[in-house]
């Protein structure tokens, strides 16, 4: 895998200095990227052995999704935080513990039933949103483990996981609560719990964007 990634990265390389900008619409049809394995530990094995971008020089970890592999739902979040970094599993701080309130207080399953993610799977240096190339780098990570997850419900916190997953520029207050079509699965914005953590008075439109999901 490290050959493959070294060759993959070697041709990207040369398309940047043929002057081709590789990363803009890059993945624009969401399609999934037929070098990567179809299987989820092993996915996880490629994203820990991933130096595409760097994320991967300050990074402590390399998070990647956690929970049940077979859920019928999926959180994705935008990067992992310091804790996150720390200790190498997604929504574990004081946001996680937010998120977990938000599943566990408003549907019949607890967190451990469902898989989450992010965006990005290195976090950016002093908790900074990941920059366009960084999300187009991992993105086709989190569509292979879409892909392979095969959940129903895609739940997306906040705008930059929302923009940059979706391809639109929208104001999360402007598409939460509303349901997408994505990879031919519903998929549901709303606020980010860093952001409810920081404006609690948004708190129940997001417990209801969550009842949505039942
Ligand atoms: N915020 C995120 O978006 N993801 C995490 O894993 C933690 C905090």
């Amino acid at each position: 895998m490290m050959i493959e990634n070294l060759l993959k990265l070697k041709h990207l390389y040369s398309l940047k200095l043929s002057g081709q900008e590789y990363f803009a619409g890059y993945q624009t049809n969401f399609q999934i990227d037929s070098m990567l394995p179809n299987d989820l530990s092993v996915l996880k094995e490629t994203c820990l052995n991933c130096h595409l971008c760097n994320l991967s020089k300050t990074r402590k970890n390399v998070v990647f999704g956690y929970g049940n592999n077979n859920s019928d739902i999926m959180f994705i979040g935008e990067a992992p935080g310091e804790r996150e970094d720390n200790e190498g599993y997604p929504f574990i701080g004081r946001a996680g513990e937010l998120l977990t309130k938000m599943i566990e207080s408003t549907l019949p399953i607890k967190r451990e039933d469902i898989y989450i993610s992010n965006i990005v799977k290195c976090r950016p240096p002093n908790n900074r949103p990941p920059s366009l190339e960084e999300s187009e780098t991992c993105k086709p990570y989190v569509l292979k483990e879409i892909d392979l997850v095969n959940p129903k419900i895609i739940v997306v916190l906040g705008k930059t996981a929302f923009s940059y997953l979706m391809e639109d520029d929208r104001p999360i207050s402007k598409v939460r609560g509303k349901v997408f079509d994505f990879m031919g699965k519903k998929l549901i914005p709303t606020y980010h719990p860093s952001f409810l953590l920081r404006n609690p008075s948004k708190k129940r439109e997001s417990f209801n964007d969550m009842k949505l999901i039942k």
